[in-house]
Formats: structure tokens, sequence, C-alpha cells
């Protein structure tokens, strides 16, 4: 066959994947295929800097002088409609079509829905550069921003808009924000520096109604308050995009399942970044979905990787970050698989909890501090925890041991 490497989503993953082709030296044709009308882009600036800088800058993956000179074919704005697996070939959206030897999925994810009536052109989402564009017009100072969920999109983008002047309350149903995957201890520093900078946050609120008449958002609270905005971002989660896998006859899983190779059950169709689930090596095959930059950027390498015949199982171990105001928080491993923590305080008030098993298998650490302050240690985790390292809780909890020398032992 001669169709090449076809890759559908031009983000983070797709982005990473077709220029890994090329670094390994791949020399037949690679088309990268993408909805969106610009060059694959960074979505973590979206809710930080691209909300906050003189200018809002796309932060491009890979320029346009970069993807000729390595002879990468960029179709944007258009859309992968259909896969025929028998004859290798995807259906775009313009009515062409592309045939493929190997063909990745890298269709990330897109915000959940609230299901709610009332929603109108108040009421928006976070997701791509023209989302951020759309909601930066609204973050001057005295503005209304109603923000409902108190999760990463909420609470960075409630940062953002404190930085901007805006008036800003979160909404969060749950007891309290953050409440998957950030342990409580962390999630209540990171409340109160909010509440400091003067952000409303009401969780355990459920919302009963919103109206939205164009100019500005009622939202009814389950206690009968009511809170007026001139915009509400709705950050509530996001879903996997499989629509087009699924279609295709492959198997879906919380997301397109694939093999510890990023295969999917097709052997020439890879799916890799949001848009998979895997099983995790590192928790003995624990099928995950993973929504996290660095995730994306090693799942586009490795698929890369293995459609040109490598073979190799995905190994990383999985981290992610937030940073908002001064503070940044890095999560390294999935700290549900522990039973227990033990703390260890760092310089400036920063700190570690270390997430063990009962058997005292170090399985996640999570960290919050000014800055870089937690970076160096979180590392080091990540490397115990590939290692499967049965640490001394004692050790851990000692600021004066080394994590260095838990890891040569
Ligand atoms: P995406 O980046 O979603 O890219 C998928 C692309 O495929 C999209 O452009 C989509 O439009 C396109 N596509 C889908 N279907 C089709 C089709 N049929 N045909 C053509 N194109 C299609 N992670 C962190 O670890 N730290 C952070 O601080 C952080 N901040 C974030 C801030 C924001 C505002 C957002 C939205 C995400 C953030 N993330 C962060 C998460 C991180 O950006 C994602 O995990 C990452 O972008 C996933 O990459 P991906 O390539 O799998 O998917
Ligand atoms: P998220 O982190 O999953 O948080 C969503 C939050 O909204 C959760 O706390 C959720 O609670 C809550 N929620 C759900 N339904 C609600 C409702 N009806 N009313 C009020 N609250 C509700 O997702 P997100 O913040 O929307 O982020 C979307 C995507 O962007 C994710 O892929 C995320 O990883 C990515 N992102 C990542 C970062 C980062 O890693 N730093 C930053 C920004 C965005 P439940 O737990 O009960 O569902």
């Amino acid at each position: 066959m001669t169709g090449g490497m076809v890759i559908i989503g031009a983000g983070e993953c797709g982005g990473r994947a077709t220029l890994t082709l090329r670094d390994l030296g791949f020399e037949g044709q690679v088309t990268l295929v993408g909805d969106e009308p610009h060059l694959p882009y960074e979505r973590p600036p979206l809710s930080k800097e691209a909300m906050t800088s003189a200018a809002p800058v796309i932060k491009a993956i890979a320029s346009d002088e970069l993807l000729a000179e390595c002879s990468i074919r960029h179709i944007h704005s258009v859309r992968a409609v259909a896969i025929d697996r028998a004859a290798h070939v995807v259906r775009l959206s313009d009515g062409s079509s592309l045939s493929y030897d190997k063909l990745l999925l890298a269709t990330g994810s897109v915000p959940r829905k609230l299901p709610m009536p009332g929603l109108g052109g108040r009421c928006v989402y976070l997701r791509t550069f023209n989302d951020a564009l759309a909601i930066r017009a609204h973050l001057s100072a005295g503005n209304r921003v109603a923000i409902i969920g108190g999760g990463f999109i909420g609470l960075e983008l409630a940062a953002s808009a404190r930085k901007l002047g805006a008036t800003v309350t979160v909404l969060e149903a749950q007891p309290r924000i953050l409440m998957r995957g950030v342990p409580s201890e962390i999630a209540e520093i990171i409340h109160k520096s909010h509440e400091a900078e003067g952000v409303k946050v009401l969780t355990g609120q459920g919302i009963t109604a919103i109206a939205d008449d164009g100019a500005e958002v009622r939202i009814t609270l389950a206690d009968g308050r009511e809170i007026v905005a001139d915009l509400a971002v709705i950050g509530i989660g996001a879903v996997p995009v499989t629509a087009l896998a699924a279609e295709a006859g492959l198997a879906i899983d919380n997301g397109i399942a694939v093999d510890g190779t990023l295969r999917t059950d097709d052997p020439d169709i890879f799916a890799a970044g949001d848009c998979c689930s895997f099983p995790l090596a590192v928790y003995g095959g624990r099928r995950v979905r993973l929504e996290a930059w660095r995730n994306a950027q090693e799942q586009g390498a490795l698929a890369a990787k293995n459609m040109l015949g490598a073979n190799e199982a995905h190994a990383a171990v999985p981290w992610f970050w937030s940073d908002q105001y001064g503070l940044t928080l890095q999560i390294a491993g999935l700290s549900d698989e522990g039973k227990s923590t033990v703390r260890r305080d760092l310089d400036d008030g920063a700190f570690i909890l270390f997430h063990l098993t009962e058997d005292g298998r170090l399985v996640a650490a999570s960290g919050i501090g000014p800055g870089n302050a937690v970076a160096r240690d979180i590392r080091l985790a990540e490397m115990l925890i590939a290692k499967r390292a049965s640490p001394a809780p004692e050790a851990l909890g000692s600021q004066t041991v080394k994590l260095k020398s838990l890891l040569a032992a």
C-alpha cells in the first residue's frame, strides 16, 4: 500500500506524533488532519497566559515552516467523518479521502455539556483557542463571571479572571473543589488561595435553573440563592471523542480501547492521548484514560514509534500540573491507588503527600508549593513509583533524607 501515515486530530498528541515519525527517519507520506483552523497548538496556556497576557498568542507545537521542512501535509478545518477499514481509507468532511498504511486517532476530548435548559450565548465552554478568545473578551475589570465546576478549568480560569479584575464566583456541586484525584489537604490550600484573592467559592451547591437572555445569566442554586453574571463558563469535565472509531467498529471502553502498545483491535489503527483508554503497566494493567498534556505528548511519540513497528509498551507514570496564582500543584501517579499518606514538608510552605498501598508500595505523590518548589521531589517520586519501590514511610516523611538516596537503595 502507498497511503503512508495518516493522523486524525491536530492537537498535542497528533502534532507530536507527526514530528516523531520524521525524527525516527520515516520518509513516506505523513498527513495530519485537524478540524480546527490553526496549526497544532498547546492547550494549557488557554486558561492561563492566553487569558492574562497583553495579547492572546497561540502557542504552536509546529510552525508552518517546520511542517514544510518535515514534508508533513497538514489539512486543517476539515473533519475525518468515516474510516473504511477494509479499504484503508479515511473519508473527510470536504468530500475527499485519504488512504493509509497506518492510522492514528488522536481526536482528544471535548467539554462535558451541562444537561440543563436555559443555556444561551453567555454560557460557554473552554477547549479551543477560539473559545479562549471569546471568554477573554469578557474578563475585564468589574465584569461578573460565574464558573460552573470547581475542577482544573474552572479554578485556573478563576485565577486568570481575578488577575484581570473580574468578579468571580465558582460553583461546585461536590462538597469540595477538586474532589477527584486531588487530596483534600491540597484542595483546601487551593480553595483558601482563591478566597484570599477575592473569589467566592460555593461548594456543595447544585444548580436548579439557568436563565440566559443573551445579556446576562441568572443561575439559581439549590438553596434558592441567585447568582447573576455577565458570563458563565462551564467546566464540568471532558468526554473522549470516540464517534469516528465507534462507527468504524473499533472497541470503546471509556475512550477508544487500545492495548499497551496503543494499538486498537485493528492492527493498522492506533489511538493515543485524551481519546484513548489503555492498560497502565505500573498499576498491574489497570485500564485508565488520562486527560493530561504530558501523556498526550508521550503517547503521540510512542504511537509514532509503534506505527513504524517498534511494538513498545507504554510504561510512563502519569503526571500533571496546575498553576493557580503563585502556586503550582503537581501529581505523579494515581493517588486513588493509595491507602495511606505520608507528608514531607519542604521550604516555603510547600509539601508533598506520598500515597502508599497497604503493603507499603509508593503509588503516587501529590505536591503543592510556590513556583517550582515541589518539581524536583515529584520527579524523584515519579522514578520511585516507576521502580515500584516501597520506601520506609519515616524516610519519605523526613526532609533530611534525600529522595535520591531512596532511589539508589
Ligand atoms: P486535543 O488537544 O483535544 O486535540 C485533539 C484534536 O483533534 C482537536 O483539535 C480536535 O478538534 C481534533 N479532532 C477531533 N476529532 C476530529 C476529527 N474527526 N477530524 C479532525 N480533527 C478532529 N493538562 C495538563 O497536564 N496541565 C495543564 O495545565 C493543562 N491545562 C489545560 C488547560 C485547558 C484550557 C485545556 C482545555 C486542557 C488543559 N490540559 C492540561 C489538558 C491537555 O491540554 C490535554 O490533555 C491535551 O491537549 C490532550 O491532547 P490530545 O491531542 O489528546 O487532544
Ligand atoms: P475536571 O477537572 O474533571 O473538573 C470538573 C469539575 O466539575 C469536577 O469537580 C466535577 O465534579 C464538577 N462538576 C461536574 N458536574 C457538575 C455540575 N453539574 N455542577 C457543578 N460542578 C460539576 O474537568 P474540567 O476542569 O472541566 O477540565 C476539562 C479538561 O481540561 C480535562 O480534561 C482537564 O484535565 C483539562 N484541564 C486540565 C488542566 C490541568 O491539568 N492543569 C487544566 C485545565 C484543564 P465531579 O467530580 O463530581 O464530576
